[in-house]
C-alpha cells in the first residue's frame, strides 16, 4: 500500500510542477536578449554621471557630499583683471575657474548625492550605462575644459592681482 501511495505522490507532484511550468510559457517575458536588445532605462536611472562644465561654479558641494571621495576638483579665483571674464549661466559673474574636475567611476557607487547637492544642476546622471573597460585607470574621467596653458594663465593672473593688492594697501593706509 505504501508503495502505491509513493507512486501516486510522484505522479501528482510531477503534474503539479508541469502545470506551473506550462502556465509560465504564456506569460510576458521579463528578460531580454542583452546586449542584442537594450533595456529602456527609467527616466531617473542612476547611470554614469556627466558634467556640464559651463554650469559648474567650483562650489565644492559635490565633493563634500560624495561618501566615497571619488570627485576631485581644483579651482582658482577669477582675477578682476582677467580679460576673459565670464557671465555664469545663472546671470552672475563667474567667481572661480574650475581647473580640474575628475570623477573616478571605479569608486563611484551611483548614490546620486552629488547630483542632489549641486546647486546649478551641473553634475547629472547621463543615459550612459555601458562603459566597461579592461583598465581601471580608464574609469577616471576628466571633465575640465581649460587647457594646462589656460590654467597656468589663470593662476598667474590671480597671483599677480593678489601681489598688486598687497602693494597697493599700505599706500592707501598712508593716504588716510
Ligand atoms: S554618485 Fe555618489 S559616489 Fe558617485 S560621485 Fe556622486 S556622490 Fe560620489
Ligand atoms: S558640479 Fe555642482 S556641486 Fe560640484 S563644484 Fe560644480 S557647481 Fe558645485
Amino acid at each position: 500500500m505504501q508503495y502505491l501511495k509513493t507512486i501516486y505522490a510522484g505522479i501528482t507532484s510531477t503534474f503539479t510542477g508541469m502545470k506551473i511550468t506550462s502556465r509560465h510559457l504564456f506569460v510576458k517575458k521579463v528578460t531580454i536578449q542583452y546586449p542584442d536588445q537594450k533595456f529602456t532605462m527609467p527616466e531617473r536611472a542612476r547611470n554614469r554621471l556627466t558634467l556640464e562644465m559651463s554650469k559648474c561654479n567650483g562650489c565644492n558641494s559635490c565633493v563634500v557630499a560624495c561618501p566615497v571621495n571619488c570627485i576631485e576638483i581644483d579651482t582658482v579665483r577669477v582675477s578682476p583683471e582677467d580679460p576673459h571674464q565670464e557671465v555664469h549661466f545663472n546671470g552672475k559673474d563667474r567667481k572661480m575657474w574650475v581647473t580640474r574636475y575628475e570623477i573616478d567611476f571605479a569608486k563611484c557607487c551611483y548614490c546620486g548625492l552629488c547630483v542632489a547637492a549641486c546647486p546649478s544642476d551641473a553634475v547629472t546622471h547621463s543615459v550612459e550605462y555601458e562603459y566597461s573597460v579592461y583598465n581601471r585607470d580608464s574609469l577616471l574621467y576628466k571633465f575640465q575644459t581649460l587647457t594646462p596653458e589656460q590654467v597656468k594663465e589663470k593662476e598667474r593672473l590671480y597671483a599677480e592681482f593678489k601681489a598688486k593688492e598687497k602693494t597697493v594697501k599700505p599706500t592707501e593706509k598712508g593716504a588716510e
